[in-house]
């Protein structure tokens, strides 16, 4: 599903992010990716989604080349995974329902197909009484349910999460892991970037561990590893 080839990445300020990161990710799989701050774990996210591109080096996501994909085939990328963000990233003026139909890929869907679909995965996040809400009105919890319902509304092979729990309770951070868990199992892949230990000593997934620029851990249903 994810390929990386000796992927470098050099700012153009001279900081080298990533210095020849070599990974596979197989369809299916759920992965940790840890590390201490600066190490490079939101530049290694980033380039899934091709907010960032690597300086050199090979990258592929479900076969598609993202080191030479052109700018203008990138929403066309996005559209086929799902991104999830530590401060959400909802659209302020869109209320939950608008908020999720908005991502939905609506070639050829019928207005009640799309109706259909959003209010489905609405009602996966257990926010389908919400639906009319702003996303002001919610709580974090909340927000981030619907962000994670925006993720998979396209049934996306893919889900990546940049520290998705950063700024949740811990009991909500629970809440929302058991949403990644059961989206996993549907078959879904999933990359969480996250600095939550208990998380990740409990819920045991493959761990990646990145320090400068480099991965220096990778084992299946490993631990967290580091002190906070
Ligand atoms: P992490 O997510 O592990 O904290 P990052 O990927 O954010 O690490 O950062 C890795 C290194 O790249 C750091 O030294 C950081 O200062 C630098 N960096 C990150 N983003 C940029 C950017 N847009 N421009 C220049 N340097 C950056």
């Amino acid at each position: 599903m994810i390929q990386m080839k000796n992927v470098y990445k050099k700012y153009p300020n001279g900081i080298v992010a990533l210095n020849g990161l070599n990974v596979e990710i197989d369809q299916g799989e759920f992965v940790y990716v840890v590390g201490p701050s600066g190490a490079g774990k939101s530049t290694f996210i980033k380039m899934m989604y091709r907010e960032e591109r690597p300086t050199s080096g090979q990258m592929f996501v479900d076969g598609i080349d993202l080191a030479t994909l052109k700018n203008k085939k990138v929403p066309m990328l996005r559209r086929q995974m799902g991104v999830v963000f530590q401060d959400f990233k909802l659209l302020p003026r869109l209320n939950v329902y608008e908020n999720v139909a908005f991502a939905l890929e609506v070639i050829e869907e019928s207005p009640s197909r799309i109706r259909e679909r959003v209010l489905d995965v609405l009602d996966m996040v257990g926010l389908k009484h919400k639906a009319r809400m702003f996303p002001t009105e919610l709580s974090g919890g909340e927000a981030q349910r619907v962000s994670i319902a925006r993720s998979i509304v396209n049934k996306p092979k893919v889900v990546i999460a940049d520290e998705p729990t950063g700024n949740l309770d811990p009991e909500t951070a629970w809440d929302i892991m058991n949403l990644f868990e059961k989206i996993n199992a549907t078959g879904t892949t999933i990359l969480m970037a996250t600095h939550n230990k208990e998380i990740v000593n409990t819920i045991r997934h493959r761990v990646i561990a990145i320090e400068g620029g480099l991965i220096v851990r990778d084992v299946d249903g490993g631990d967290y590893g580091y002190e906070s």
